[in-house]
């Protein structure tokens, strides 16, 4: 277990914001996991679990408590954490398989640990051909968090293959598993963002993967792309190819640009008001998940596209991201939501939710 002291949140977070954390653990076997909530303990010190940081927002004064970090790695297939107290077994690549082996056509199990990149789990599944999570292909961020708000992009969202997840949970100090009716998922929620905040410490998930392909009809920007560019590849590779690319067009890599992703959450209508808006010409999604109006396209139509708000400058390509371009502090970042949030109110009468969480 490594103890560090006074680190900069603005380090740890892909927005780039936040005064010094007083301690951040990185636990590398699950069994640390009891001895850094104990740590904490024998401090009095308040926790936080932080993944990559890419959906956490610091604040400037910091956080006079322990950030506890996983660095548990490993992928595993055919179900179940199986991990003993000497550590997870990791493997670095796929395994060499014969060739026939992948021509199964019974669902597959994966575990991953939850400090494992998220794309990491995607490549690994799309190498084996299997289907159900290339269209989350490129999510920033670590395994572990990806069930905490069901994370989802282009017609899919984890809910739709996770099956179970293991946990360390800090109110019985006791390592459980949750299966996914345990978890409440919906738009961007669960129990782990919701009822049980910062209970349970993510251990390891388990997703429940087809060999096949994608099929049509696909998600609205996938399939205009596959239209524009004659794609023919549909397997989970070829979508995770055609994803990717749409990605690199019109979103930050964090490497480069720091954000959050997307700032805001999607506006969810009642039937009601899905016809109030389809008659004002707004343009009301009709999806698997309910019915829906593009929080980014309220953004564009209140012009702030490609602004720059109190260093803060409203992406061009996908208005529901905010990229902190010269922010000095996180009153900044505060000034400009609440400029954004004031505006759609006013012009629209839908009050946006902040996606990201704060430390
Ligand atoms: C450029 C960009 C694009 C993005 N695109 C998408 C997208 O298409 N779809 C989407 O859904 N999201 C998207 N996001 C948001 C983000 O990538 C996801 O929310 C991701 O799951 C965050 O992972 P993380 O490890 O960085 O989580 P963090 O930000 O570190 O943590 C997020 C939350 O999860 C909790 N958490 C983290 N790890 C654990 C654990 N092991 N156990 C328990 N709780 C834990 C934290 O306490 C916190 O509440 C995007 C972000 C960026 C920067």
């Amino acid at each position: 277990m490594k103890i560090r002291e006074n680190i900069p949140i603005s380090t740890l977070t892909t927005m780039r914001l936040g005064g010094p954390a007083r301690y951040v653990i990185d636990v590398e076997k699950p069994e640390e996991i009891p001895e850094a909530y104990n740590f904490a303990k024998s401090k009095s010190l308040p926790t936080f679990i932080l993944g990559g940081g890419a959906n956490t927002i610091g604040h400037d004064e910091g956080f006079d408590g322990v950030i506890i970090k996983s660095n548990l790695k490993g992928i595993i297939e055919a179900g179940g954490a199986q991990y003993s107290f000497e550590g997870p077994k990791t493997r670095a690549s796929a395994p060499e398989r014969p060739e026939k082996e992948y021509e199964r056509q019974a669902p597959l199990q994966i575990t991953a640990f939850s400090g494992e990149e998220w794309d990491a789990v995607v490549a690994y599944a799309c190498e084996r051909g299997l289907t159900g999570i290339e269209a989350l292909s490129k999510i920033p961020g670590l395994a572990g968090a990806a069930p905490v708000q069901n994370i989802g992009a282009y017609g899919q969202d984890i809910s739709q293959t996770l099956v179970s997840i293991e946990v360390y949970d800090t109110l019985e100090n006791k390592f459980k598993t949750l299966d996914k009716n345990d978890l409440q998922f919906s738009y961007r929620k669960s129990i782990l963002n919701t009822t049980a905040k910062n209970r349970y410490f993510v251990i390891s998930i388990t997703l429940e993967l087809k060999p096949g392909t994608m099929s049509h009809p696909f998600y609205n920007s996938i399939e205009k792309y596959i239209i524009a560019n004659n794609c023919t590849d549909f397997s989970p590779a070829g979508v995770r190819d055609i994803v990717s690319k749409i990605r690199a067009d019109k979103l930050p890599d964090p490497k480069e640009k720091a954000s959050a992703g997307s700032f805001f959450k999607n506006v969810y209508l009642t039937e009601k008001e899905a016809t109030e808006a389809e008659k004002k010409d707004y343009p009301v999604y009709r999806g698997h998940d309910g019915l829906k109006i593009n929080s980014g396209w309220l953004i564009e139509q209140a012009g702030f596209s490609d602004q720059l708000i109190h260093g803060i400058r409203v992406n061009k390509k996908a208005a529901l991201v905010l990229i902190n371009e010269s922010a000095k502090s996180y009153a900044d970042l505060a000034a400009a939501r609440q400029e954004i949030i004031d505006k759609i109110q006013k012009d629209f009468g839908y009050k946006l939710e902040q996606e990201p969480v704060e430390i």
